[in-house]
């Protein structure tokens, strides 16, 4: 910044659309999926601000109707990684230096650009090949992106004006620079938001990146790369590869300009990046930044002095909006017995009147898992827990493939609190529960925090202020987001920054300053105005 002390727009969350009928938006928005629906794309790999179309391709279709074809997209051979990894080391030799409310314009402009013109693209693309229903898009990939876009940047100049004491001898300065190499993302498929904030948020800093999105989001990731096109990032700035995942993770980590990575999915896959690193540090010219954000177990521990449609509640939505494939779902709770018949009822009811299908269907609260081997991976768990002694089945439990990856909401009920589905982490829409005995609170606290190796979201609901602070100090370490009377899920970026430990990941915080700091490296520079001209201290001097 050359001549003034600029002051971005203060950051407010996107208010949500309802799309309720009638509404100018649902019309659009249906508009925009219809037309979708019935077209083909053709996604190519992005590399230096160029569409590379490598002729090896893979079709791409909505989970809820497998056979119906929307497009195809490219996949990259090793060269095109080197490539991408060159492209962006060249343009950060522009984008680093550039003054950064050019920056914070670019990212604005995206939010705005997502606000208005693509707000019916990013979330009819969504709804049509992550099986989302509209409101599920519209957190996600038009709001919580925007939110991720608008409250970085303000992050971002605070950050900036965060500055060390001087004195009228000498002037201390702190830069934040962007990391010297280039940033990795890694995105999943659930969350549209995550994959453009992954790769914006590095650059956003000042880095360059090279993103490889998930195979089941690459439709919508090529909407993101439009809006990031549209609003100004140069070429060369965020480079998007797709493809075989591990191929592309060995090019990438063998680069010695490679200087972190942003993470966001599975425990096993982020473990396996982590040693990987390891054993290539020697490769490096600094130490990369590791950032990862992965999988959870997540609780609902229901205390006896709790209202059972409160709860009942929380876990209909908690455990299956958007098919449970959200890594803070509820997915394991625990209610005191005399609770359980008033909770099973209002379970039972609301999950009865639930209707599965696909989202254009506005009515659907439930659309289809993310591919088939997510579908075979759950239908296993449920035939499992149908055949085992110690389960009963309470709702649901049926699953039909052959249009699309369709599993009803399947709540269990276990009589083993350690049964495989209350601590292995499932993602979709199945729910265990294990009813507890009234007077084995303290006890059931210890059997929550110590049943999953992963520490990501977790709910408590209780009427009594005792137990809820007994709770409260009992899980400090079981969640990094801990909801008190609430669902475990919907995070609001800027009211509820995201992240957990343990198996969870790293908890940089995902819409927080704290996972800014991860991608600048500052220098300090001080200045000294008027030098000294003698070495000898004062204390030197005999009398
Ligand atoms: P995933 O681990 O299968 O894939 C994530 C990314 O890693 C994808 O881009 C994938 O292609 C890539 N990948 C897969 N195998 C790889 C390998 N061997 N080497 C390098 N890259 C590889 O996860 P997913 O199914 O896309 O997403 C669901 C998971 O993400 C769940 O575990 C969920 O809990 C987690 N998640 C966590 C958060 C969070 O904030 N904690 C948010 C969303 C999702």
């Amino acid at each position: 910044m050359g001549k003034g002390f600029f002051e971005v727009p203060i950051a407010v969350n996107e208010p949500v659309k309802s799309y309720a009928p009638g509404s100018s938006e649902r019309k659009e928005l249906l508009d925009t999926y219809k037309e979708l629906y019935n077209s083909k794309i053709e996604v190519p790999l992005y590399i230096n601000g160029k569409e590379i179309k490598t002729g090896n391709t893979e079709t791409m279709s909505p989970p809820h109707e497998h056979q119906h074809i929307i497009g195809k997209y490219h996949k990259a051979e090793k060269k095109h990684v080197e490539e991408a990894i060159e492209a962006a080391l060249e343009a950060r030799k522009k984008w680093a230096t550039l003054p950064w409310e050019n920056r914070a314009a670019i990212f604005l402009r995206a939010a705005e650009l997502l606000a208005g013109p693509y707000r019916a693209k990013i979330n009819a693309a969504t709804m049509l090949a992550q099986s989302k229903t509209i409101h599920q898009a519209e957190i996600d990939a038009a709001c919580e992106l925007i939110d991720f876009l608008r409250f970085n940047t303000q992050f971002m100049t605070e950050i900036y004006a965060e500055q060390p004491e001087s004195s009228s001898v000498a002037w201390n300065r702190v830069e934040y620079r962007p990391l010297e190499g280039f940033v990795y993302a890694v995105t999943p498929f659930n969350f549209t938001s995550i994959a453009g904030n992954l790769p914006a948020s590095a650059a956003l800093m000042g880095n360059v990146v090279v993103w490889k999105p998930s195979d089941s989001q690459v439709y919508s990731a090529q909407v993101l790369m439009e809006v990031f096109n549209q609003a100004g990032i140069p070429d060369g700035v965020i480079n998007m590869v797709m493809g075989d995942p591990v191929m592309i993770t060995n090019t990438i980590l063998q680069s010695p300009d490679f200087s972190g990575i942003h993470f966001t999915g599975s425990t096993n896959v982020f473990k396996g990046l982590w040693k990987k690193i390891g054993d290539h540090i020697t490769t490096y010219k600094t130490y990369p930044r590791i950032v990862g954000e992965t999988g959870g177990k997540d609780f609902v521990v229901v205390h006896k002095s709790s209202d059972a449609k409160q709860v009942a509640t929380a876990l209909t939505r908690g455990a299956f909006e958007f098919q449970g494939q959200k890594c803070s779902a509820a997915s394991r709770a625990y209610i005191p017995e005399s609770l359980w018949s008033d909770v099973k009822k209002h379970l039972t009811t609301d999950l009865a009147s639930i209707k599965m299908g696909a989202p254009d269907d506005t009515s659907n609260f439930v659309c289809a898992v993310i591919n088939e081997r997510s579908f075979d991976k759950l239908a296993g768990y449920i035939d499992d827990a149908k055949k085992d002694p110690n389960v009963e089945l309470i709702a649901g439990g049926n699953y039909d493939k052959s249009k699309g990856y369709f599993i009803e909401p399947t709540v269990l009920l276990t009589k083993d609190p350690k049964y495989t589905t209350m601590c292995t982490e499932l993602f979709g829409p199945v729910l265990t529960i294990y009813v507890y005995d009234d007077n084995a609170w303290e006890e059931t606290l210890k059997l929550v925090d110590s049943t999953s190796e992963y520490a990501l979201t977790g709910a408590v609901f209780s009427h009594d202020r005792y137990a809820l602070e007994q709770a409260v100090k009992a899980l400090e370490n079981a969640a990094g987001n801990f909801y008190i009377n609430d669902k475990p899920t919907g995070a609001v970026v800027g009211q509820q920054p995201f992240g957990g430990a343990r198996g969870s990941g790293t908890n940089d915080k995902a819409g927080s300053k704290q996972n800014l700091y991860r991608w600048i490296s500052p220098r300090l520079i001080k200045e000294t105005f008027v030098p000294p001209t003698d070495y000898r201290y004062p204390f030197l001097t005999e009398k």
